[in-house]
């Protein structure tokens, strides 16, 4: 299958007052149709970053996507013009972001804002536009969508208010679905059934969704592959239960070791040591080696490690230069 999408050699630097900041230093992952990815990482490993490029919104601060391409359907999105670039933007790729409240306008109901897509997209009169709207909100099991439509944002919890995000993403029925920490501002029960939600979702428009989260504990059951990123590169990418059960890279492991686990309640989890490094100074040879239990001379020392091939079948690739001993053990 072609991909969908495909981010190839990408690379994103931002301007800051201390210098150069290399966000993405060289990212590689693809999306097929009717498939989840997730890209795990860290807060400041480059996952919203990614985003922001796919997107094309990159601008504050003020970013560059220096080097690489962004393939939707084979045409490179980088070649486009703003205006083709915000057609994609409208029908095509859709976000949500972590922050549902501040990005819904408080003054107007939740139905005014979703009809508002379909005035002026699809030309449709208020009258259904708004039935729309409904429906779209009823597709997001938002009970009582017909009376919730005239609700305004403050009167959502934070899961719904979720859920009316999602819907006025799916407003245009894009093909492929960016989200960007969807749960990390809800309480663990209600990220799960927002999880389940966008996985019903994917399933039933056979939509292409890629999960932005630093929560391994959240995407096992949803993600069909798992994209692994460490200071703006992807360090491992693999099927779903590879990366669960064997994975080949050490911070992968670090992450998995993390993940708080119910028969632990009480117990210390083993979190990484150290932090992700500053981006205007990523360490020499491997970026992960000033925290890698495996680390040794080889790994102090440039070019940071290729991309390696882990298997074929499936499809696995990894960053370290001692993947075998790694997912060996
Ligand atoms: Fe660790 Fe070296 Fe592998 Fe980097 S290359 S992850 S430092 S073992
Ligand atoms: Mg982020």
């Amino acid at each position: 299958r072609a991909p969908l999408l495909e981010v190839s050699d990408l690379h994103v630097e931002f301007r800051t007052q201390y210098g150069v900041a290399k966000a993405i230093n060289g990212a590689n992952f693809w999306l097929s149709a009717g498939e989840t990815l997730a890209i795990l990482g860290e807060s400041g490993c480059g996952k919203s970053v990614t985003a922001q490029a796919i997107m094309g919104i990159l601008d504050t601060p003020p970013g560059y996507v220096t080097q690489g391409q962004i393939k939707y359907r084979g045409v490179d999105l980088l070649k486009l013009s703003e205006n083709e670039r915000r057609k994609v933007r409208a029908n095509r790729i859709a976000m949500i972001f972590q922050d549902a409240l501040s990005a819904l306008n408080p003054v107007y109901t939740v139905g005014f804002q979703l009809g508002e897509v379909f005035r002026k997209h699809r030309g449709m009169s208020r009258s259904a536009a708004k039935q729309r709207a409904i429906e779209l909100l009823d597709q997001v099991k938002i009970p009582a969508a017909r009376t919730r439509v005239d609700d305004y944002p403050h009167q959502f919890s934070g899961g719904m208010r979720q859920r009316v995000m999602i819907a006025m993403a799916l407003a245009l029925d894009p093909e492929v679905l960016i989200a960007d920490e969807p749960t990390t501002a809800l309480d663990v029960t209600v990220q799960a059934q927002i999880m389940g939600l966008l996985a019903d979702l994917q399933r039933e428009r056979n939509m292409g969704l890629i999960l932005i989260t630093h929560d391994m504990g959240v995407v096992a059951d949803v993600a069909d592959r798992i994209s692994v990123m460490y200071a703006g590169r992807v360090v491992e990418e693999a099927p779903v239960y590879d990366i669960y059960s064997r994975p080949a890279h050490p911070y992968t492991r670090a992450l998995l070791e993390s993940i708080p686990r119910l028969d632990m309640k009480g117990q210390q989890l083993s979190v990484i040591r150290g932090l992700p490094p500053v981006l205007t100074d990523v360490p020499k040879g491997c970026a992960f080696n000033p925290r890698c239990a495996y680390a040794r001379d080889a790994c102090r020392q440039d070019p940071a490690p290729p991309v390696y091939q882990v298997s074929q079948q499936p499809h696995r690739t990894a960053r370290c230069h001692f993947f075998r001993e790694v997912i060996g053990e």
